[in-house]
């Protein structure tokens, strides 16, 4: 986090084709891109004085402006220029690179057709994204409520500065929790990405990732994604429910801010069971016995959520007939240990040791009930004991280390 505000760094900043003082590159408040999110924006970082990925960059940015319906006035080759010029200017080898263009002043409502398009390009330090003591030990992952829209609702692969308002509520929330962030469902309840990266599991040697058509395709996951491959490791695009979490041994995440970050534990997952299908399974059946016993103000909260959501989803789910997972039975760790570890589901390393009776709530720290070790490895994993091995870690380590290399 910057000691000052962003807007009093020093430097300077390339503005619709010049450098001027970091402090002088302003808008007017009655700018389109501020009121009707007609902007567009991209993050990089540059390692040793190059930028990685930097065309790459360049060219999605022009896309994205494409997609919200605007044309960046400058090419590729001369966003490329400019952003080594700032860095240059700015004197920094490893920093972080922020091209944003955005629709200006001259029509305010919803059409903008004659607005002028501004482009701006800030380089700062920007070390690690995360903190980097929860960094090392493999950040928490909170689920977000907000689900990552259909592509016929949004823009979704385009880095639009709309497309970020869920986002930041979600790791709002996230972060008041004591989260570093929130994973996003897809719109139809798969596992989608968090608020500002893409996600990776790793399950028998196997990298498994959401196929990317409703989020951004990050630069960093296709850069992952080929090392992987040229390593032989196995890399599988698929469909991924949150009831498989409990599957993978391994999580991470990829972004150019958030680089290859280690996943120690993914809270709040929830408990699913398909519709129509009556009652799930053993751990459907512990939480709400569990939440009905011991927990009469949570359970009156879960009821209560999942008889919205139902009303929310039901319609839909039965008109088009087809199955889908509802989030109908959601606890919050903070409010009800011994619930949220029946549902919890955060990775778990394959080499650590199975807890042995009695299980300890991973929240409150007591002797689990009959109930909650119906489902004692999920319980069990949530201990700090039993968090991501330090293998993920460092091959989260290797991963950077590869990329900042081919860096450029
Ligand atoms: N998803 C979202 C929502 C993002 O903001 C980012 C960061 N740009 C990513 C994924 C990762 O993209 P990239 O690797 O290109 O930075």
């Amino acid at each position: 986090m910057a000691e000052k505000p962003y807007d009093r760094l020093d430097g300077v900043i390339w503005y619709d084709g010049r450098l001027v003082p970091w402090g002088d590159a302003t808008l007017h408040v009655l700018s389109h891109g501020l009121h009707y999110a007609s902007a567009v924006f991209e993050g990089e970082r540059a390692y040793g004085g190059e930028i990685f990925k930097c065309t790459e960059h360049s060219e999605r940015l022009k896309r994205s402006a494409q997609v919200l319906d605007f044309d960046i006035p400058y090419s590729v080759a001369e966003i490329d220029a400019a952003k080594r010029l700032v860095l240059e200017k700015n004197g920094q080898k490893d920093a972080y690179v922020r091209p944003v263009a955005w629709r200006g002043s001259e029509m305010m409502g919803v059409s903008a057709q004659n607005n002028k398009i501004h482009l701006a390009i800030a380089t700062w330090q920007w070390p690690s994204y995360f903190d980097p003591v929860q960094r090392l030990k493999g950040i928490r992952l909170d689920l977000a409520d907000y689900r990552r829209p259909d592509p016929k609702t949004a823009p979704a692969r385009a880095k639009a500065a709309g497309l970020y308002m869920i986002c930041t509520i979600s790791k709002h929330i996230a972060e008041r929790k004591g989260y570093a962030d929130a994973m996003m469902l897809d719109w139809q309840g798969r596992v989608a990405e968090c608020t500002g990266a893409n996600i990776f599991f790793i399950n028998d040697g196997k990298i498994h990732t959401p196929i990317a058509d409703c989020f951004l395709d990050g630069i960093t996951r296709q850069t992952a994604i080929e090392l992987a491959k040229k390593r032989g490791i196995e890399v599988i695009e698929r469909r991924i429910m949150p009831d498989e979490l409990t599957q993978f041994s391994e999580c991470f995440i990829t972004g150019s801010a958030a680089e290859v970050t280690a996943v120690s534990e993914i809270l709040r997952v929830l408990h699913h069971r398909q519709r129509g299908r009556g009652h799930g399974g053993v751990r459907d059946r512990a939480l709400e016995i569990h939440a009905r016993r011991h927990h009469p103000a949570t359970h009156g909260r879960l009821h209560r959520r999942g008889a919205a959501q139902g009303q929310e989803e039901g319609g839909l789910i039965r008109r088009r007939g087809s199955v889908d997972w509802d989030t109908r039975w959601r606890a919050d760790a903070h409010d009800c240990g011994a619930c949220a570890a029946i549902i919890a589901s955060p990775m778990r390393t394959r080499r650590a040791p199975r807890p042995s009776a009695p299980t300890l709530c991973a929240v409150t720290r007591a002797p689990s009930s009959r109930r909650c070790s119906s489902s004692a490895s999920v319980s069990g994993s949530l201990s700090p004991a039993l968090r991501q091995s330090s293998t993920s870690r460092a091959r989260c380590a290797r991963l950077n280390s590869s990329m900042t290399r081919r860096a450029g």
